[in-house]
């Protein structure tokens, strides 16, 4: 009963192996980081597995589906709908207020407007944001702003959540709650969560870790 499912997914650029065979798995609610050095895959793993990236060879299934081998326009929308993003904070356009912002992926799938925003406002007090709505996004702290960031990616009560850690600018304890957030919230509502870690706290937060090595998957760690 996997939700994600990849297998055999090799990638190259150019000479450069990136991923070598990889099978890689997640379950319903399940929480899995991925850790492993610097270059040796993990951000190809995870762009492969949310459709962001077309692997070389290898396949993808979402609930069972193949979406490796769908065109660009169905992943994108299959991306929409289905998957959140938690790349790197500080992706909230600065033009709008912050629950605009959260509204974005509702909007963008066809959700109107007032509807959209009504839904996003339901976020703000369960992740500490009451009384944010209105901000734009320079009106908000580093952690507040990766908290709307958070409540964006689950706003559209997606199947996955993808995050590559932010590396970026705040200080380390902020950084550490909105990834328990981050783990938390995504657990609370259900959806898997597929995260990359230099952190081994943040890695002990999730179910379970892989770690990547030179494009293979080195320990597949114990499933909770
Ligand atoms: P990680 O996320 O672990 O740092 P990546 O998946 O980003 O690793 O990269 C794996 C390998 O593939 C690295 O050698 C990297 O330089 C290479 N690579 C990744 N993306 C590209 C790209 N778009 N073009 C060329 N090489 C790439
Ligand atoms: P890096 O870690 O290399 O700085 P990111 O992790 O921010 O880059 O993004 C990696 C790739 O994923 C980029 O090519 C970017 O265009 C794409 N990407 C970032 N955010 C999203 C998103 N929300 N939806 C789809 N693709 C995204």
């Amino acid at each position: 009963n996997d939700v994600l499912a990849g297998r055999a997914l090799t990638k190259r650029f150019g000479q450069t192996v990136a991923l070598a065979g990889v099978d890689m798995a997640v379950r319903p609610g399940e929480a899995v980081a991925i850790m492993g050095p610097s270059g040796s895959g993990k951000s190809t793993l995870l762009h492969c597995l949310a459709g962001i990236m077309r692997p070389d060879a290898g396949e993808v299934r979402l609930e069972g589906t193949r979406i490796d081998d769908m065109g660009e326009r169905r992943r994108s929308a299959l991306r929409r709908t289905r998957f959140g993003f938690v790349f790197q904070f500080g992706q909230l356009l600065p033009e709008l207020p912050a629950d605009e912002n959260v509204a974005l992926p509702l909007m963008l799938g066809g959700v109107t407007r007032a509807e959209a925003v009504r839904r996003a406002r339901e976020w703000f007090a369960p992740l500490g944001l009451g009384g944010m709505e209105a901000r734009r996004p320079g009106e908000l702290s580093g952690g507040q702003a990766q908290r709307a960031a958070i409540a964006r990616a689950l706003v559209t009560k997606p199947a996955v959540v993808f995050a590559d850690e932010p590396t970026g600018a705040l200080d380390q304890t902020t950084g550490h709650d909105t990834m328990r957030l981050l783990v938390e919230a995504t657990k609370h509502n259900g959806a898997s969560l597929i995260v990359v870690t230099h952190d081994p706290g943040v890695a002990g937060w999730c179910d379970r870790t892989v770690e990547v090595r030179d494009g293979v998957l080195l320990a597949a760690g114990a499933r909770a």
